[in-house]
This record gives C-alpha cells, sequence and structure tokens, in this order.
C-alpha cells in the first residue's frame, strides 16, 4: 500500500476526519505518526516522542510488541472474525475463564463488549434488567459519583460528572440520574467518618428507585484525575447491600495493575456485583472491552420475562480482539508488574516533586503508574502540545491537569524525559 508522506496525511485528515473532542478547525495541532515502537511515536518528519500516555492507558506493555504481533498473524490465519451468536471459539472461552479467574471474587459471567463505553453501557442496562426481572421496574435510575467518568455514548454520558460531562449540551436528551459529591477523603489522607454521610443519606432517601450505584474505584480518571480513600469504596459496597443497590465498577482505566493492584477494587478488598474492563485489555492493540456479573445477577436477568439479556454486537467476541487480550495478559502476568508498577510510582513521586515549587501547581499526586499535576489555571492545549512535542515527549494535557500513565515497560530514563518536561512546563507556566 502506498504511504502518504506526513504533508499529505495531514491535508487529507484535515479535510475529512473528526477527531476526538475537536472542532474542524484546520490550526489545531495535528502530529502525524509514521510508526510506534517499544515507549516511543516515531512523526513522519522523523522525531521520536516518548510516550507518557500509552494511548489513554492502553499501550501497557509498548507498541509493536513482537509476541502481541505474532498473536495477530497466528490469530488471523485462523480466523480474523466469526459471527458470536450462535458460534463459539478458543479465544474467546479462554479470556472469558482467565477474566473471571484474576477479577475480584464472584464475578463469573463475561460479556464481551467493543468498547469501554459500550461496555457501561451493557452494564447499566444489566443492572435495570436484573431489577425489571424481579419485578422492580421502579428501579431504573443510577447514582454517580461527582467528577466520574463513564465514556461518551448516551447512556455512559448520563452518569458522567453533570458540569464536566456534556449534561448541559444535551439537556432533554439523556436519562436523568442522580449525583452525589465525589469523595471527600483522598486516597493519602487520614479517613474521616463524615465523608460517608452522603452516601449514606442519598442511599437511604432514593434507594426504592436505584438500580446501581456506578463508581470508577479508587481512581476518578477524566473528570478529573483524583484519588480517593479506599475507606469509602469499603463503605459504598456494604451501603449498597443495606439498601439493595447494585454496585457497578468502572476499571475501564484502572484495571491490570494501573494502580498498583490488578483491579483498583483490590485497594479495599470488595467485589462489586458489575465491573466493565477496556483499554489496556488488548494491550492497546485494538478495541475489546468486557463487562463482568455475579451469578445472582445474571440469573436473575435470565429468569426473567424477557430471559435473554438483550444485547448483541455484531463484533462481539471478535477473535483477534480475544486473541490480543489472551496474550497480553500472558505478557502481564508473566512480568513482575507489581514491582514495575511500583518502580514507576517512586519514580513519578520523586521526580515530581519539584513542580509542587512551582507557583502554577495546585497540587501533584501519584498512585501507581499514573502522575498528576493539578494546576490552578487551565492549560492551553493549542500551545501547550507543540511545547511538549518539542521536548521530546507525547502527552495530553486537559483541563487543570497535565499529567502521565505511561506504559509499564518505560525505562527508568526515558520516565525521567517526561517527568523533566512536565517540570519545565510547570516553570516556564509559573
Ligand atoms: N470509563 C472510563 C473510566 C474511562 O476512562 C473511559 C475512557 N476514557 C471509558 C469509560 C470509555 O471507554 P471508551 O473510550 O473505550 O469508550
Amino acid at each position: 500500500m502506498q504511504q502518504l508522506t506526513g504533508d499529505e496525511i495531514l491535508a487529507l485528515d484535515r479535510a475529512h476526519l473528526w477527531h476526538p473532542y475537536a472542532s474542524i478547525d484546520p490550526t489545531a495541532p495535528l502530529f502525524p505518526v509514521a510508526r510506534a515502537e517499544g515507549c516511543e511515536l516515531i512523526l513522519c518528519d522523523g522525531r521520536r516522542l516518548v510516550d507518557g500516555m500509552s494511548s489513554w492507558w492502553s499501550a501497557i506493555h509498548g507498541y509493536n510488541h513482537p509476541q502481541l504481533n505474532q498473536a495477530v498473524i497466528d490469530q488471523i490465519n485462523d480466523m480474523a472474525h466469526v459471527m458470536f451468536g450462535g458460534l463459539t471459539h478458543s479465544p474467546a472461552a479462554r479470556l472469558g475463564v482467565r477474566l473471571v479467574d484474576i477479577a475480584p471474587p464472584g464475578l463469573t459471567r463475561v460479556f464481551l463488549a467493543d468498547s469501554g463505553s459500550v461496555s457501561v453501557e451493557v452494564a447499566i442496562k444489566m443492572a435495570i434488567q436484573y431489577w425489571r426481572s424481579r419485578g422492580r421496574a421502579d428501579k431504573s435510575q443510577l447514582l454517580a459519583l461527582r467528577g466520574g467518568y463513564h465514556g461518551d455514548t448516551l447512556g455512559a454520558m448520563s452518569v458522567c460528572d453533570p458540569v464536566t460531562g456534556m449534561h448541559q449540551l444535551f439537556r432533554g436528551v439523556l436519562p436523568q440520574q442522580l449525583f452525589i459529591e465525589r469523595p471527600a477523603v483522598a486516597f493519602d489522607q487520614e479517613w474521616d467518618e463524615t465523608a460517608i454521610a452522603p452516601l449514606e443519606q442519598i442511599l437511604e432517601r432514593h434507594h426504592a428507585s436505584l438500580a446501581a450505584l456506578i463508581l470508577e474505584p479508587i481512581v476518578q480518571g477524566a473528570g478529573g484525575m483524583y484519588f480517593y480513600h479506599p475507606e469509602y469504596l469499603r463503605r459504598a459496597r456494604a451501603l449498597c447491600d443495606t439498601w439493595g443497590v447494585l454496585l457497578i465498577a468502572d476499571e475501564i482505566a484502572t484495571g491490570f495493575g494501573r494502580s498498583g493492584r490488578m483491579f483498583a477494587c483490590e485497594h479495599a478488598g470488595i467485589s462489586p456485583d458489575i465491573l466493565c474492563l477496556g483499554k489496556a485489555l488488548t494491550g492497546g492493540y485494538m478495541t475489546l472491552a468486557a463487562t463482568l456479573c455475579s451469578e445472582h445477577v445474571a440469573r436473575g436477568i435470565c429468569e426473567g420475562e424477557a430471559g435473554v439479556f438483550m444485547h448483541g454486537p455484531t463484533f462481539m467476541g471478535n477473535p483477534l480482539a480475544c486473541a490480543l487480550a489472551n496474550t497480553s495478559l500472558d505478557l502481564l502476568l508473566e512480568s513482575s508488574w507489581q514491582r514495575r508498577v511500583q518502580d514507576l510510582e517512586t519514580q513519578l513521586r520523586q521526580e515530581l516533586e519539584p513542580v509542587k515549587q512551582c507557583g502554577a501547581v495546585k497540587e501533584a499526586r501519584v498512585l501507581g503508574a499514573i502522575g498528576v499535576v493539578e494546576l490552578h489555571a487551565p492549560v492551553d492545549m493549542k500551545k501547550l502540545v507543540p511545547r511538549l512535542v518539542d521536548m521530546g515527549v507525547w502527552l495530553r494535557p486537559f483541563g487543570r491537569l497535565l499529567y502521565t500513565m505511561p506504559p509499564y515497560s518505560i525505562t527508568a530514563e526515558q520516565l525521567s524525559r517526561i517527568t523533566a518536561a512536565i517540570n519545565k512546563l510547570c516553570l516556564e507556566l509559573s
């Protein structure tokens, strides 16, 4: 296939394509990538950027990985895809049992979905269908945390933070959900018993209309990169049981080791009723997500009037994606990933410490392989991203947040280049 030059790519892209959360503004910075290798993106003009984003939390093993490449080749020679209605195959069967094995206890059923947002839609539908099956059609609302992010489809958007989550823009169209303030106690603060009172009160008042509480365990990602106290999660689990409300944990960003535990729920030692996984599931090679639920929820759904769970995407259980997920899990589980993530955490803590002295910086926080610098003022992405590219790193700040969640395979020297760029930028902004 004929390769386009960087300028040709840019011209065609600017003429026809959309980008995430973007206008068709032709002056928005855009960088054509020719290749990606290890933890580097190689631009068409030859510049090499150290990747601090893991392609939005997904490329945990880095790019162009020989074993992941081989997994695609092996699988494509058998079949790239077959429909999952009435058919099944080895990659999906293997993946199902492996996810059940590593997931928090009690999650025994796996629905393979196409993307993170779809897995959240699936989770919401599971919760609603479960209660309808039990004759409780009145339990159809969701309770969500402010500062949360769960995806861009309509149902997922309805449980995103109501201020940053586009609710105003889509007013009158989104289902109306209930919201509660984000957990007041941060991950490394001392637990304060008053922090659970808002959740207690809202559940006591509204449990009769609530199907589920949905939250990102411990790490709120795109809604503010905030880390909260595990006790909140433990108590939320117990309160959901007390009030007969299902708990949906969205681990699309945190799953597969990012927060220092395989799943962030493990910080609190809890299991949700429904769990959403995505992003790093295929090692960042292609889109795949999974919604896991307990046998109790699965049976509840199937014993109801419909008798089936009403969702079934065309590309459900895609063999290529499942083969990649199996190989990515092999790589992760065979590695000493806990040590790796711990080392990244230590290095991020040390090297981001100086930014706290910068006038532009409100707070710097680190958990697992996630480093966040919260600024006082929103960043000008049009200026900042090219500046970072000039420094040889790929980061994509948003709002008041400058952050990194690098591939686990990043070297200490590469990570230092990222933290040096962050430090330099914070100085420049101060
Ligand atoms: N939930 C969380 C916690 C996420 O971080 C994201 C993606 N940023 C999603 C859901 C949506 O996933 P996707 O972009 O694959 O639809």
